[in-house]
């Protein structure tokens, strides 16, 4: 089923879902399912499973020298779907990059998406790699996720790249994309970055998901400056507990997005790691409650491999 037709069935009741990582290549699709069986009590009606795209690394070789080599150090995103569909029945929505791929593969990947039943996607333009200094498209690939969400939009309406047929079978999905409540690193500004979030919108997306914050009123601001600039897809909050000392400096190193002063400090005051999770855990309770109370569609965890921590977030939320 769509997401937005589970936000619309739950008549304002707030649901709960999960995004989990394809593990390290060569790892099992039992550590998928070792994260995601604990979590299966809370019903989630949907599964996000990120995608990764093949980055640059240096190997070292016998020789000696090291080589620069091109790997995808998570691949197995639609294999891991399909798993998920059927241990659990519930739907999964995988991401799709606009990076890595030209327009006719993407047509390809969801073609098979399609041919799995799946009917919900992610759509992002993915990151610049590692020594890239900034985003570069396939030759013949898409600059920005709202040109992504408009190739799958057109299928929707049956219009496909080289169709062999007169009649192509329109396919049926619905459309997840990114919002960044503390903007997006490269948008100059929050106005700007908006404009852009709408022309998703405007080319079919039917709902967004957030990057993760830890200030609710990011959230609610973002939420009422999407409204005024006439966004009116549901807005899902993403969110992710801080249980680790080092995070306090990776997460917003990594996420571009700032941390509270008071969670920076409990954090850095809990006497041991036990505490410091204990921290963690009561700050995105209390988030998660306040963003039910006040009506959010979905709260949707970024598990990271991590279930224990969410399991004890959502059993006193839900
Ligand atoms: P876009 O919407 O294309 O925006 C990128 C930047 O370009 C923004 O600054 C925007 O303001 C600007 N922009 C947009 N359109 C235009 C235009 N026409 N002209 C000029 N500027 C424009 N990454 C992964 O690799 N795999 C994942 O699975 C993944 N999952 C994610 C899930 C969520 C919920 C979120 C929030 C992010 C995820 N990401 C993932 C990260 C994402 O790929 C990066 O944040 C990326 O830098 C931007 O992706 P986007 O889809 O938001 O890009």
């Amino acid at each position: 089923m769509r997401v937005t037709d589970y936000i619309d069935q739950a008549n304002g009741q707030t649901l709960i879902s999960f995004e989990v990582l394809p593990p390290l290549k060569g790892g099992s699709m039992q550590a998928i399912f070792d994260t995601l069986d604990p979590l299966m009590e809370f019903k989630p009606p949907f599964i996000d499973v990120t995608y990764h795209r093949e980055e640059y690394v240096y190997k070292k070789r016998a020789s000696g020298y090291y080589e620069k080599a091109s790997i995808r150090k998570r691949p197995g995103t639609v294999g891991i779907c399909a798993a998920i569909m059927h241990r659990y029945g519930v739907d999964a929505v995988p991401h799709m990059l606009c990076g890595g791929f030209t327009k006719p593969e993407t047509e390809n990947a969801l073609i098979d998406l399609g041919f799995l039943d799946v009917q919900n996607v992610l759509a992002l333009r993915g990151d610049a790699r590692k020594f890239e200094g900034k985003f570069i498209p396939e030759d013949d690939g898409h600059h920005y996720a709202s040109e992504l969400v408009g190739q799958i939009a057109g299928m929707n309406r049956g219009e496909y790249m080289d169709d062999l047929t007169d009649q192509c079978n329109k396919t049926n999905f619905c459309i997840g994309v990114a919002g960044y409540p503390e903007k997006h690193f490269e948008a100059a500004n929050m106005e700007i970055d908006l404009r852009y979030i709408k022309k998703k919108v405007e080319a079919g997306a039917d709902y967004i998901v957030t990057q993760m914050f830890f200030d609710n009123d990011k959230y609610f601001a973002y939420v009422e400056a999407c409204r005024a600039a006439g966004i009116n897809v549901p807005i899902v909050p993403g969110l992710k507990p801080l249980t680790k000392l080092y995070q306090l400096n990776s997460i917003p190193r990594l996420f571009h997005i700032d941390m509270p002063d008071d969670l920076v400090k409990a954090i850095s005051e809990a006497k041991n790691a036990a505490a410091r999770t204990r921290v963690g855990i009561e700050w995105c309770i209390a988030q998660s409650k306040e963003l039910k109370e006040r009506g959010a569609p979905i709260l949707h965890y970024y598990t990271m491999g991590d279930s224990s921590t969410i399991q004890a977030i959502a059993k006193e939320v839900y």
